[in-house]
């Protein structure tokens, strides 16, 4: 696993780099990274590409302490989703990107050095389409792939962490806490290499969107619409957008770019999903009364709309009105009898209501539409685990896992599967496999220490294990 493969060296005082992290979380962003003054980007040897991998892992494991991330499978498949859509036409990458959504009203994303990027979840519910959404990760993955922070900071990591300080500077106490170095760096030369990277953020993005079969006027209508905001809204902005507004500039080259690109066929999916997540969004909100005052009304507009249907199905799902929820749900089946994303719907309602047959049938036909979807495979592992079918449902959970080897869902729920079959080499290991996905090292350690108790040190698998430990401990610091 490259997750523990980099035991690498460190140079600098990772207990500074943990406080600065800390009072970054939520300064840098999509729409907070323009600035005024134009300048040429020094072209220095950025710092090591392991370093931003170490930074990336510190920042998420702070993230994780300081933010409140959504985890909700299907959310999190659809962020990772559209991420390796727009990575894929780039080929290999340097380092493991991982997305994450975080649940805050404003419209922000950010990207962290070695491939760590934060969605708001704000910004998801106000984007009208899954393309203008891929518009913004698209932006950041630039800032990450070309390197951005690295380039601004120089190659020193701890020029990196003055810059991180350097974006904290309009931030009043924030800035504060960001401590001497920002504060000193804060006026000087460096926010002014912001603007060309932010030009170039926009125009290669815009590119990798259409390489990937998104629409890349979408980026246009984004940008269209948080300058709406600013205007509409202006409370619910990032801070920066509003001491440095959207410039007209930014949007007329962006419009170039768009204009010059030849647009191939783009590869939609048969719905654009982005109206579920948003409704999935407000339910782990719990604000289901909500959810179903809007989609009931709709439905009385429309009787047959699949859309209102399914929302209303999900709603209910969260209700635990089961009844409710199976008679929407059937009907939006009825109604849209192509969707892959309602049948695997119905399949995991059916599968809590305990109807084993229909679940089957419901979720083989998600699979048959979409056989590569990680998620059909883990809620069919769900459904053989309710059965007591639990080598099948290792099986599926283990498809789901090579499908997203950096997914810790499937891992987690192969451990758990493993420990209700008493093979607890296998159910330490594979909590250990989810653990270290998740950044929690500690906890990974001790299950690695007694799969390899179980295993025994001279065995394959033990050799395996042993390496990892060797690899975590050496990059714990
Ligand atoms: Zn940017």
């Amino acid at each position: 696993m490259r997750c523990v493969a980099r035991a690498g060296n460190t140079h600098y005082n990772w207990p500074v780099l943990r406080k600065l992290l800390y009072t970054l979380l939520l300064v840098i962003g999509f729409t907070g990274c323009a600035s005024r003054l134009p300048a040429q980007v020094p072209l220095v040897k950025p710092i090591a590409e392991d370093e931003e991998v170490r930074i990336s892992r510190e920042f998420r494991r702070q993230a994780k302490k300081q933010l409140k991330l959504v985890r909700h499978p299907e959310i999190e498949r659809y962020v990772d989703r559209i991420g390796r859509q727009l990575l894929s036409p780039m080929g290999p990458q340097p380092f493991d990107y991982r997305f994450f959504v975080v649940e805050n009203s404003q419209l922000n994303a950010f990207a962290i050095p070695g491939g760590t990027i934060y969605v708001h979840s704000g910004l998801i519910e106000k984007v009208k389409s899954t393309d203008e959404l891929a518009g913004v990760v698209g932006h950041e993955i630039v800032h990450i792939k070309a390197r951005h922070i690295a380039r601004i900071s120089g190659p020193d990591p701890l020029s990196l962490l003055a810059l991180l300080g350097v974006f904290l500077s309009g931030g009043g106490a924030q800035a504060q806490a960001a401590g001497a170095i920002g504060q000193a760096l804060a006026a000087t030369r460096q926010l002014a290499y912001n603007r060309q990277l932010e030009q170039e953020a926009d125009a290669l993005g815009v590119k990798y969107m259409a390489d990937a079969g998104y629409d890349p006027k979408a980026a246009l209508a984004f940008l269209r619409l948080i300058d709406q905001e600013r205007v509409l809204n202006p409370v619910d902005l990032p801070p920066y957008l509003m001491t440095h507004p959207l410039s007209q500039e930014r949007v007329t080259r962006v419009e170039a770019v768009v204009h010059s690109l030849r647009v191939g066929a783009t590869k939609r999916e048969a719905t654009d999903p982005i109206r579920k997540i948003q409704t999935l969004l407000r339910l782990e909100r719990d604000e289901a009364d909500g959810v179903i005052e809007q989609y009931a009304r709709l439905l009385n507009q429309n009787a047959k709309s699949a859309e209102a249907l399914h929302m209303l199905g999900l709603a209910y799902q969260y209700r635990s009105r089961w009844k409710e929820a199976r008679e929407h749900l059937e009907r939006a089946r009825a109604a849209d009898p192509q969707s892959p994303g309602i049948d695997r719907d119905l399949g995991r309602l059916y599968t809590q209501m305990s109807e084993f047959g229909p679940a089957h049938d419901a979720l083989e036909r998600a699979l048959g539409a979409e056989p590569k979807e990680p998620l059909n495979h883990l809620w069919l592992g769900e459904l053989f685990e309710k059965e007591g079918k639990l080598s099948e449902a290792v099986l599926a959970f283990l498809r789901a896992h090579n499908l997203s080897p950096l997914w810790p869902e499937p891992a987690q729920r192969l451990g758990v599967v493993y420990g209700k079959m008493s093979r607890l080499g296998d159910a330490h290991y594979y909590l250990a496999r989810s653990q270290l996905l998740a950044d929690e090292d500690e906890l990974a350690l001790a299950n690695l220490e007694r799969a390899l108790k179980i295993s025994g040190p001279n065995t394959l698998r033990g050799q395996l294990i042993a390496d990892e430990i060797a690899a975590i401990k050496a990059r714990r610091r």
